[in-house]
């Protein structure tokens, strides 16, 4: 009996062993969704009582119930409700929480009555593109090309996911400086979501159904990103 347990002992510890590194590899990926503006920033305006900070937080909720359950992702929100944060707060969350994306979601407005559409920013490198001469400066420069190619990936994932949404609408990716991207370590985007300018996109956007389907193309966006990266 003893000789057994014993045996039986170690083959647990083995099973053990074997599964903790599978187990590690599945931790949780931490998703950050930003919702613009808040508070006495409300963003551009689409009707008398709907302004940009209620769409950006409706859709950024919807996409946190949507992946309340999916295994191994979590997501956390730079606010749950009406109230100003600064970009430097939002950025902090990120850092905090360790995040493995961070998307900060906004409504366009201007360039005329038929401009219409998303757009999709991506951060600039913040590495100056200078003849690096130490170990330091080359890893710094090999994880800011790694980063800024996740977001691009993610990127081409969202175009492609909220072109169901907006058919024939997507303006492209942008590569340009944003003031809430920047300076993180994360992958990032900052996703545009429509023109409040534009009646028709105004419209959609202020329709509940049509707010689910953003969320549900976000929520697809993230769960392909994570499915097909091992990175990060
Ligand atoms: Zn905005």
């Amino acid at each position: 009996m003893i000789v057994k347990s014993k045996r039986l002992i170690r083959i647990v510890i083995l099973f053990m062993l074997l599964i903790f590194p599978l187990s590690a590899a599945a931790a949780n990926h931490v998703v950050v969704i930003d919702p613009g503006h808040g508070g006495s920033d409300m963003g551009v305006k689409l009707s008398k009582s709907v302004y940009e900070k209620d769409v950006t937080l409706a859709i950024a909720k919807l996409v946190r119930k949507n992946l309340s359950g999916a295994d191994g992702i979590e997501v956390r929100l730079t606010r749950s409700d009406d109230k100003n944060v600064s970009p430097a707060n939002r950025r902090k969350l990120a850092g905090k929480s360790n995040a493995d994306l961070f998307i900060s979601l906004h409504v366009n407005a201007g360039f005329g009555l038929n401009a219409k559409g998303y757009e999709i920013y991506y951060p600039v490198s913040d590495v100056p593109s200078v003849k690096k001469s130490n170990s330091g400066e080359i890893l710094k420069d090999m994880n800011q090309t790694r980063r800024l190619n996740s977001c691009v990936r993610f990127a081409q994932i969202v175009q492609k996911n909220m072109g169901r949404v907006f058919p024939r609408e997507g303006r492209g990716l942008i590569n340009a400086p944003v003031l809430v991207l920047q300076s993180l370590t994360s992958p990032a985007i900052l996703l545009e979501m429509g023109f409040a300018t534009n009646l028709e996109n105004k419209k959609k956007l202020k329709n509940k159904k049509i707010q689910e389907a953003v969320a549900d193309a976000l929520t697809k966006s993230i769960k392909k990103y994570f499915s097909t990266d091992g990175t990060s």
